[in-house]
């Protein structure tokens, strides 16, 4: 496997970030492009493991409009990119047990409404009839969008790079960026473990990896690799078609229907920061037991697979778009567990902000690095 010498970009990460990005620049007719990715495949970075749900169901307007913007393009997906990704929307159910989330709740639905967002507002017995499965005496309220629902992950990465080269971008893997070097303040050339690309400009979308990338151009980027699991299940015939993305909000733990069984996942509260991808057993096994407890079917069923990814955390729980103090070094990442679904939208918003010095299909400047040294913090409570 050889490298070019140069190139106009060099996108560092071949998740979905980097492949969307790459097929907006090249689609806008933009030439010489590389992108680089240290694993033998794209998309198997935090995009390949994550749940593949996507929703509208957010606490902040800029994340409402990302949902907005990017879950058309999902369904637009086969049109326009000739890639059948398996959007199923049977609607995310979002579960309150406490008045404090059900006070949050009542806010987000009319926020999101306001955006013209239907989400509807359930009641604890409209919730419970809706999941005659899952034992919720305690739901108090919930929150439900029939458009929310599941994509799956690889089928958009593919359908973005294949789709790159054939406008010409090179997508090259196993190979990794080991350097960056920057003169007066500029970038010049990238260092990888198969030598050296000259270039003015780098697309730093390397996800739970993306601080590291950071320092290798001396900018420091807060984002915070944060490990998170799921198991799915075999076959469970009682589960219905249209069975919701669960979640039962206070313990973060959620069900969704994975082909004819599930997939469930509960976020560790007290995980620490790491690049662990090891499945944690013991927790695994709380995470089963509360499984258990809302759903009692799930004790017959026998795990078909479990796995471990990073989510890659900000300060406030939203994503870092645009540039840094380094002149062509520019940022796309810290999605803190929703990047996926933001995956189609964040790539066009880059490749505006990179052609055009500015975003346009949604005002994202708010969201750029400097926020966190100003303290311009926006905190999404929606966090999974
Ligand atoms: C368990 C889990 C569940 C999730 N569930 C959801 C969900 O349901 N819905 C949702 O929207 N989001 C979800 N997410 C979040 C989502 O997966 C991420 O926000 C999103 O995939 C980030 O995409 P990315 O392209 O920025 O990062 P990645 O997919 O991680 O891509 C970055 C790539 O950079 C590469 N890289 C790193 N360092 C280098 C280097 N030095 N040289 C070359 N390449 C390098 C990596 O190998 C990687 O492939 C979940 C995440 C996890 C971990």
């Amino acid at each position: 496997m050889s490298i070019p010498n140069t190139a106009e970009i060099v996108i560092i990460g071949g998740g979905v970030m980097g492949a969307s990005t790459s097929y907006h620049l090249a689609k806008r007719g933009f030439k010489n492009i590389v992108l680089l990715e240290k694993e033998e495949y794209f998309g198997t970075g935090a995009t390949g493991r994550c749940a593949g749900g996507v929703r509208y169901q957010f606490s902040t307007e800029i994340n409402i409009k990302l949902s907005l913007q990017s879950l058309p393009m999902i369904e637009q997906f086969k049109e326009e990119l000739n890639q059948d990704v398996n959007y199923k929307q049977y609607g995310y159910l979002l579960v309150a047990t406490n008045q404090n989330e059900v006070n949050k709740f009542k806010h987000n639905v009319e926020l999101q409404n306001k955006l013209g967002v239907p989400t509807e507002f359930l009641t604890g017995d409209k919730v419970r009839k809706r999941l005659p499965l899952m034992k919720f005496d305690d739901a108090l309220a919930g929150t439900f969008n029939q458009k929310d629902g599941t994509v799956d992950p690889n089928s958009v990465v593919m359908g973005y790079i294949n789709a790159a080269q054939k406008l010409g971008v090179q997508t090259i893997s196993n190979v990794e960026v080991i350097g960056i070097n920057v003169s007066g303040g500029e970038i010049e050339s990238v260092q990888t473990n198969l030598g050296e690309i000259k270039t003015r400009t780098i697309l730093n979308v390397a996800g739970p990896w993306s601080s590291q990338i950071g320092k290798m151009a001396g900018v420091e980027i807060p984002v915070t690799p944060l490990r998170r699991q799921m198991f799915t299940t075999n076959p469970l015939k009682e589960i219905p078609e249209d069975f919701p993305f669960v979640i039962d909000f206070s313990k973060s733990l959620y069900f969704h229907r994975e082909g004819d069984g599930l997939l469930i996942g509960m976020s560790n509260q007290n995980e620490k920061p790491g690049y662990d991808q090891n499945v944690d057993e013991n927790f695994e096994l709380a995470n089963l037991e509360a499984a258990i407890e809302r759903m009692p079917l799930v004790e017959k069923a026998s795990r078909a697979s479990h796995w471990a990814g990073l989510y890659e955390v900000t300060p406030d729980a939203h994503p870092i778009y645009g540039a840094t103090d380094v002149k062509g070094f520019f940022l796309c990442t810290g999605f803190s567990g929703h990047g996926f679904m933001h995956g189609p939208i964040s790539g066009k918003l880059m490749s505006e902000f990179i052609l055009d010095g500015k975003f346009s299909s949604v005002d994202v400047s708010t969201l750029d690095l400097k926020r966190f040294k100003e303290g311009r913090l926006i905190q999404e409570y929606n966090v999974v």
